[in-house]
């Protein structure tokens, strides 16, 4: 059996993004805007983009980012279930501790001085950047 995963090299689909719920929420605001039906991840083994509009027409669409769209759409994508790249710890609620899952990352770039560049260290880059100048 292959344990193995493969990530691609962009900084943001490597297994170090680690952020709360609401911080995927606002990252995907900045990067999509505020109707979440526009939100959108990327498979980490095809890169297939799917945008949550997408799930919707699926047989399960809170799957969404959980696994590749390809799953529920024959032709599209692959068959990836998520093991990453990003782990979203979900707040506490009702008796349940808080808990973290694996999930597939948003589409698109770190936003600049957003959540997930933050985690990456590149908002403190950018700002040294913009320091030296
Ligand atoms: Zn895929």
């Amino acid at each position: 059996m292959n344990l193995s995963v493969d990530f691609a090299p962009r900084p943001d689909l490597r297994p170090t993004v680690r952020i709360s719920l609401a911080e995927l929420h606002a990252e995907a605001r900045l990067r999509f805007g505020d109707d979440p039906l526009n939100w959108a991840t990327v498979c980490p083994s095809c890169g297939d983009i799917a945008t949550v509009r997408e799930w919707e027409s699926t047989s399960d669409p809170y799957a969404v980012g959980a696994v590749c769209i390809g799953r529920y759409l024959p032709g599209r994508g692959c068959t990836r279930s998520a093991a990453g790249p990003w782990q979203v710890v979900m707040p506490a609620a009702e008796g349940a501790r808080a808990h973290s899952h694996w999930c597939f990352a948003l589409a698109g770039e770190p936003t600049p001085n957003g959540p997930v560049a933050q985690v990456l260290g590149l908002a403190a880059l950018a700002s040294s950047a913009e320091n030296r100048n």
